[in-house]
């Protein structure tokens, strides 16, 4: 169509005197333009109009908006009002242009240009009605009913259809619900909401105002929105970081916090209960040790895929850090499911697993606690579960144990003792006792054994099988030894004065073996009581040599040096390895009571040991003695020496004396 058929055809447009003008949307070329619209083009005439390249230096933005305008002259017959300005003689005029559909011959959808002059506008308004178009804002307005009066382009690009509703718009009802409660109690809201956009489901920031449309005078609601999809995505991965272990991907401690507290209103409300599985891997050290770190952080990430698998897709798998696990279940009969599940997750635990070409087992240690049963918040029951998880430990490892309240109790009791125990030193609440030690043959005691006693200004006399493991854990086993060493050495220089020179053996602690001190305080505390090292001896046990090899034998080498002698204590209970006596300074061997104390049957074992030790040269002692019989089995089989409740059960220092004299 050549332009005097367009001419033609347009003839009676000539004629008026607003700016009419036919956009070609499809080849970005004016199509037709009446006079007084060459004047707002600022073109010489229609062909040098109609021969300008719109296209080159059109922003994408606008492109973009001229193909939705163009889809939805087609969809809707739609139309729509822009602010233009341009600036004949230099001076910014506005021009209001109503753009509509209009169909070519050709049938292609064109765009239909109405222009009229509003007059000559202010800067400020010019520059408003700029942002207006250009911002990434999306500006809406809706009528009271809903209906969209007029949006920006940027919200015109973001929606689905131009008939839509805000209400359309907004994925979630209630939010909307939400949304217009809030705008008639306070005019005006701010919300952050999932919004259906032309580009898929996005965040939006949506601001709603109540207003009053400057055209018709009605009241309206202006909605601007921004995309804040980017930043709800980095929150959301902040936030995953924050509630998740890195290494195994399972919930953490504060995830498990959380949702137990979001549960726990409704599990009251509907009577549900909660277990709370807490599970430890008992070797889990071995293999960090042996294998590496590296190793150790697979086994983690493998069990805890075990765990995963294992539960049901409502419970939840924790790591609580280390190599502690907690899984979280929910429901109505919680006991039950645990039941059921309670073998399979002992033997999935500690199933066999090849890490780095090696075969690696560790078998769990499990505690339980119940929500309410056992207590009605998270740190209550996470500890009741850890108490049940330690007894479970206590009890030989791979075992499954129920919180109890007396498991608690013992705790109590245990960090009272521990208080008591820190000033018993300083109050002088501690004594030592002293055991004879009687050469069988003559029934001439020949040594003692020192064993500490604590007074407690409460419970009385408390054992040292009771308060030497909480001494050990608590470090405090180096001052009560030093102390107990202290005296018996005096005790033992007050005999030999009294003309009674025996041989006194203290215990010794494993801790206080590590000490890089212990040497020099044996050394100080024979120097200050002038003291006779070869009337000394310290015990130890065996399992204070396991695994220690070279570091233990140049200490008991060192002590040796010294001229105290060296008793391995409670033979008989552990590994009994012989290989220990060849190989360490040991002159000394106790048989521990219950070789003694057992029947006649049980004793070959004892009898081949003492044996040996004839072979050995060593001394050996049977502790326990408590009856004739048991004494004549000692006298029998050659033993010199024995100790036990037959000649005298522990003394204080006076009534030993009394004992020699
Ligand atoms: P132990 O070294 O095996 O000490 C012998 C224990 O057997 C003592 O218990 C003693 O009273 C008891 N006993 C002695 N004769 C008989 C008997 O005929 N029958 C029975 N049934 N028992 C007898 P006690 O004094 O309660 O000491 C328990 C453990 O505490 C000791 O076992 C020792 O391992 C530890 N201990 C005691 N004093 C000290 C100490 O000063 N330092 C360290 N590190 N440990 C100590
Ligand atoms: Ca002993
Ligand atoms: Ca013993």
């Amino acid at each position: 169509m050549n332009l005097e058929e367009r001419n033609r055809q347009y003839a009676a447009l000539d004629l008026v005197t607003e700016p009419v003008w036919i956009f070609d949307i499809d080849c970005r070329r004016i199509h037709w333009a009446n006079r007084a619209a060459l004047a707002v083009w600022s073109a010489p005439d229609l062909s040098e109009l109609c021969g300008r390249d719109m296209g080159t230096g059109m922003s994408e933005s606008v492109a973009r908006r001229l193909a939705q305008y163009q889809s939805d002259f087609e969809s809707c017959g739609a139309s729509f009002n822009e602010q233009w300005t341009h600036y004949p003689g230099g001076k910014p005029v506005a021009l209001n242009v109503r753009f509509s559909g209009h169909r070519l011959p050709d049938h292609r959808m064109a765009m239909f240009c109405e222009g009229r002059v509003s007059g000559l506008i202010e800067p400020e308004s010019l520059r408003s009605v700029e942002a207006l178009l250009h911002t990434a804002v999306m500006i809406s307005l809706f009528s009271a009913d809903g209906q969209a009066l007029y949006r920006n382009p940027a919200a015109r690009d973001s929606v689905r259809s131009p008939t839509e509703t805000l209400k359309d718009r907004i994925v979630d009802g209630t939010a909307y619900a939400a949304l217009v409660r809030a705008l008639d109690e306070a005019g005006s809201v701010t919300r952050t909401l999932q919004v259906s956009t032309a580009n898929g489901e996005r965040w939006h920031e949506v601001s709603g105002r109540r207003c009053t449309d400057a055209v018709t005078g009605q009241s309206a609601l202006l909605i601007s929105e921004a995309d804040v999809s980017a930043i709800k995505r980095t929150e959301a991965q902040a936030r995953f970081l924050s509630m998740h272990d890195s290494l195994t991907g399972l919930a953490n401690r504060t995830h498990l916090m959380q949702r137990f507290e979001s549960i726990v209103a409704s599990m009251r409300a509907v009577g549900e209960q909660a277990a709370l599985i807490f599970i430890d891997l008992d070797q889990f050290k071995d293999v960090n040790d042996t294998l590496g770190h590296a190793a150790g952080d697979l086994l983690l990430v493998e069990t805890a895929q075990r765990l995963r698998r294992l539960v049901r897709s409502e419970d939840l798998v924790a790591r609580l850090g280390g190599d502690e696990f907690l899984i979280l279940m929910v429901g109505e009969n919680v006991r039950y499911e645990l039941e059921r599940i309670k073998t399979r997750l002992m033997l999935s635990v500690s199933e066999p697993m090849m890490i780095d070409n090696h075969e690696v087992r560790v078998t769990p240690s499990i505690g339980v606690s119940f929500f309410p049963d056992d207590g009605h918040d998270v740190q209550t029951l996470l500890r009741n579960a850890d108490l049940a998880m330690y007894t479970a430990k206590a009890r030989g490892r791979n075992e499954v144990a129920y919180y109890d309240p007396v498991m608690t109790e013992a705790v109590k009791n245990r960090t009272a003792l521990e208080a008591d125990l820190r000033h018993a030193l300083d109050r002088g609440e501690f004594v030592v006792f002293y055991q004879p030690i009687v050469d069988v043959a003559t029934g001439v005691i020949v040594g003692a054994e020192a064993l500490v006693r604590w007074r407690h200004p409460e419970r009385g006399f408390v054992s040292p099988d009771v308060f030497i493991p909480t001494c050990e854990s608590t470090g405090m086993v180096h001052d009560l030894g030093r102390f107990v060493f202290r005296t018996a050495v005096a005790q033992q220089v007050a005999w030999r004065v009294a003309g009674h020179n025996l041989r006194v053996s203290v215990n010794l602690s494993p801790r206080q073996l590590l000490h890089a001190e212990l040497l020099a305080d044996l050394t100080q505390a024979l120097g200050d009581a002038q003291g006779d090292a070869c009337q000394m001896q310290v015990e130890i046990t065996e399992s204070m040599l396991v695994g220690r090899g070279e570091t233990a034998l140049e200490l008991l080498h060192e002590i040796q040096a010294l001229g105290i002698g060296i008793a391995l204590d409670d033979f008989g209970t552990g590994y009994s390895n012989l290989g220990y006596l060849q190989r360490y300074p040991i002159g000394t061997l106790k048989i521990d009571k219950s070789f003694v104390q057992c029947a006649e049957a049980n004793r070959p074992l004892a009898e081949m040991i003492v044996a040996m030790c004839r072979l050995m040269r060593l001394k050996v002692v049977a502790e326990g003695v408590e009856t004739e019989e048991q004494l004549a089995w000692v006298r029998q089989h050659g033993i010199e020496f024995c100790q036990g409740y037959l000649f005298a059960k522990p003394l204080p220092a006076d009534e030993f004396a009394a004992l020699l004299r």
